[in-house]
């Protein structure tokens, strides 16, 4: 069976859920199918956050040094990585470490800035348009140090926002008690980004997915893509066990998966699983006001309604969405560390997901060199939730073959090109 189709957006994550409602606005019909659920994927158990503050790419100067520290702490480190002689996994070692310099810091800054803004003014105004509940707060980020040497690299990256010009705020031991009462008495400083928001990134994906459903929209959950057929630069069919499509155009944003879906392409997609894990559990007694990050510990805490979320850990560890109780146990000491949280948590859900990491810490987003109906959209690695909204606009203007309203080459598919 041949099922025709206008647009097909392969993967119904945070990216390929925003690619359908930019298309969908664009008045363009879509279809979207997901080998597992539509709304779900590494995008529905993430910490939540939505940070035009972050702007400084995965792959930086002392990453490195800083990564081999954590791998020799056992107990807490938010880091992890899997010893293997996967040639792609070893290629993209290499490209990281190379690609860990200033100047690729500072061609990222102007590209994570562009989409990270666009998608924070898409956040507001697709949440305020459609009415969604989704407990999306715009009380920013507060990390939240321990330590001078931490809260020092704190108050430099403010001080980088500040020259781009978002805003940060730099907050003493008393200002940071005031602002979280929350923290505990040895939390001696923060710095509050103010320009962020926080939503529960389960239910925004959720309506956004019925929302494009009652559109018109067609959503296929349980239908792992097998294949293409390609003739004369174009995707002309894409197999699955459910039937063929014959679409349009193609959006390819399935994650950390990407590679592996498009691997008989012909096409290279140097994108990597980084795992973490999250917890939800219901409100403890002392709620923290807004979202925070535990600044030497790299620990996320969301506050969404009744619920508090808190996430963490790196791991280059293959495709296994596996959560280990042993890291959720030292995730979970590490916010006792730092918020009052005195009582037992009432746990609801534990969750692993997959952040899709590209090798200089950019994502990929554009048109495929050998595909001409084929557009890329992966490769957010920790931000694919926050530059999900930004994303899907971009993918719908570059379908519609309208300029892209902003600069893309720092995405690009060509390497040469970044
Ligand atoms: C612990 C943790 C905390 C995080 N916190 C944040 C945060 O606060 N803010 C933020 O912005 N980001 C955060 N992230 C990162 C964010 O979750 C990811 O960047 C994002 O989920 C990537 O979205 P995606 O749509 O590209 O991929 P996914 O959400 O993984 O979607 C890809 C989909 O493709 C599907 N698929 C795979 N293979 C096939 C196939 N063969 N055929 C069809 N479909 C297929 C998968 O089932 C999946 O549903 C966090 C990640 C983790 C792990």
């Amino acid at each position: 069976m041949t099922h025709k189709a206008d647009v097909l957006i392969i993967g119904g994550g945070a990216i390929g859920l925003s690619a359908a409602y930019y298309l969908q606005q664009s008045g363009r019909a879509v279809t979207v199918i997901d080998s597992r659920e539509v709304a779900a994927g590494s995008s529905a158990g993430n910490a939540g956050h939505i940070v035009p503050s972050h702007i400084v790419p995965l792959a930086a100067p002392g990453i490195i040094g800083t990564a081999l520290g954590w791998l020799l702490d056992t107990q807490n480190s938010p880091f992890g990585m899997r010893v293997s002689l996967d040639p792609a996994y070893l290629a993209w070692l290499m490209r990281f470490a190379a690609a860990c310099n200033q100047a690729n810091v500072d061609g990222a800054i102007p590209a994570f800035k562009a989409l990270g803004l666009l998608s924070a003014a898409n956040f507001a105004r697709l949440i305020a348009a459609e009415g969604f509940d989704c407990a999306y707060s715009e009380t920013g980020l507060l990390f939240l140090y321990k330590t001078q040497t931490a809260w020092g690299s704190g108050k430099h990256e403010a001080e980088l926002l500040h020259q781009h010009g978002l805003p940060a705020e730099v907050l003493d031991s008393a200002a940071v008690h005031e602002r979280e009462p929350a923290a505990r008495p040895d939390v001696i400083g923060g710095v509050h980004f103010t320009g962020d928001a926080s939503l529960d990134p389960g239910r925004f994906l959720r309506q956004l997915a019925e929302r494009i459903q009652e559109r018109g929209g067609v959503l296929h959950a349980h239908m792992p893509v097998t294949g293409f057929e390609v003739a004369g630069g174009r995707v002309m069919r894409v197999l699955t066990a459910s039937g063929d499509f014959a679409p349009e155009q193609v959006v390819l944003a399935a994650g950390a998966w990407s590679p592996r879906v498009v691997r008989d392409l012909g096409l290279s997609l140097p994108v990597q699983p980084a795992r973490g894990y999250s917890l939800t559990a219901r409100a403890p007694r002392v709620m923290p006001r807004q979202a925070l990050l535990l600044g030497e510990r790299r620990v996320a805490v969301t506050p969404l309604g009744d619920r508090l979320r808190i996430t963490g850990r790196l791991e280059l560890s293959g495709l296994d969405t596996t959560p280990s109780a042993r890291h959720l146990a030292g995730i979970e000491r590490a916010v006792r560390a730092y918020i009052v949280l005195d009582e037992p948590l009432s746990v609801e859900a534990t969750w692993a997901g997959l952040r899709p990491t590209t090798p200089d810490g950019v994502p990929l987003i554009g048109v495929s060199p050998r595909h001409a109906n084929l557009i890329v959209a992966t490769g957010h690695a920790m931000l694919g939730l926050s530059l999900g909204p930004g994303t899907g606009q971009v993918v719908a203007e570059l379908a519609n073959g309208r300029s892209p309203s902003i600069d893309l080459r720092r995405f690009s598919l060509d390497w040469s090109v970044r």
